[in-house]
């Protein structure tokens, strides 16, 4: 497979705190590919070292054939970033901020408008595009700073939380705009998110990410196929008793609390419902409600951290 970005051990601390711990990751070319973790696990440490934003402390990553610390100004030329802090300015329209952009990022003149054109429609602003950014919906702001990461035809693009704060229909569409641009634009995307649907539904691989270490990384697919389990939600008075009591019986293989509800981690779900009501009341245990659910990524982070990622 032909890799885009492959890090070698690259590690960042902040003095005796190791943010990112020695990782070694492997980028297909043209993939939309997530690093999936809670608040404060590094993700954002991890592609800012890859975007020649900050510097690694040791070890190192080739993007698009660069090496991040002896070339990066070639790094820098190759790559589109969209950072969480937002650099939108109100009084601009969204076509003076992409002409800027491509100023900056030397866009040769002759083929400036052309291209501005063609980002426009990409993001969909093309009736917008004459308008004060102060008029845009959140949706839309969002969609011009991802565009205006495009301008100049990045190899690769950096999206550092592309939705967070957005609502779930807003999140939805500016997903269909990552995935048309993956395709159309040949860039390969390179995302940070917390959001393990964002991970699930938009991403060909998933590197699950946490306390500086990337834990696991395989297609959304693969990685929750391998867990060979299904999930039996049950919900009952007394949560803790019941994950310690459960797990005697047959075909259960792990039981955790996760506050109301007890998730039971089984192989063949529709099989051992029966007995599990069975067993709840045999041991004096109200069941107020039991649910079937095949993996989700969460289960998978679950599996292989013990916690749970917040969604905020
Ligand atoms: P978030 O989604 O909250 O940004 P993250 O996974 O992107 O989370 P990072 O921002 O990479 O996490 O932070 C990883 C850890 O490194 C955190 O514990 C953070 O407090 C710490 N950290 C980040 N930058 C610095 C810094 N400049 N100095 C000291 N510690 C830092």
């Amino acid at each position: 497979m032909d890799y885009i970005i492959k890090t070698e051990k690259i590690t960042k601390k902040y003095d005796d705190f190791t943010a990112v711990n020695k990782i070694n990751l492997k980028i297909p070319k043209n993939d939309i590919y997530a690093i999936l973790g809670p608040n404060g696990a590094g993700k954002t440490t991890l592609i800012s070292m890859l975007c020649t934003i900050i510097h690694p402390t040791s070890g190192t990553a080739k993007v698009n054939g660069h090496d991040i610390i002896k070339e990066a100004n070639q790094v820098r030329a190759s790559i589109g970033i969209v950072f969480q802090s937002r650099a939108l300015d109100d009084m601009l329209t969204g076509r003076e901020h992409l002409e800027m952009h491509a100023a900056l990022y030397g866009v040769p003149k002759n083929i400036r408008k052309k291209r501005i054109e063609e980002v426009l429609e990409l993001i969909a602003l093309g009736e917008k595009a004459d308008e004060y950014v102060k008029t845009y919906s959140g949706g839309m702001k969002r969609r011009l700073e991802i565009g205006r990461g495009l301008i100049h035809h990045p190899k690769v693009l950096f999206l550092d939380e592309p939705t967070l704060g957005l609502d779930p229909q807003t999140r939805e569409s500016i997903w269909k705009y990552i995935k048309q641009l993956n395709k159309e634009e040949k860039v390969t995307v390179l995302l940070t998110t917390h959001y393990m649907e964002e991970a699930d539904k938009l991403c060909d691989h998933v590197a699950i990410m946490n306390q500086g270490q990337i834990i696991k990384a395989d297609t959304p697919t693969k990685l929750k196929r391998e867990l060979k389990a299904d999930t039996i939600k049950v919900k009952t008075e007394k949560p803790k008793e019941f994950t310690e009591k459960i797990t005697e019986l047959p075909g259960v293989k792990e039981a955790y609390n996760t506050g109301n509800t007890i998730k039971l981690m089984v192989e063949r779900g529709e099989n051992l419902i029966p007995a599990i009501v069975n067993f709840a009341t045999q041991h004096n245990f109200q069941i107020k409600s039991v649910e079937l659910e095949h993996p989700t990524l969460e289960d998978v982070f679950i599996k292989y951290t013990g916690t749970k990622i917040t969604e905020t």
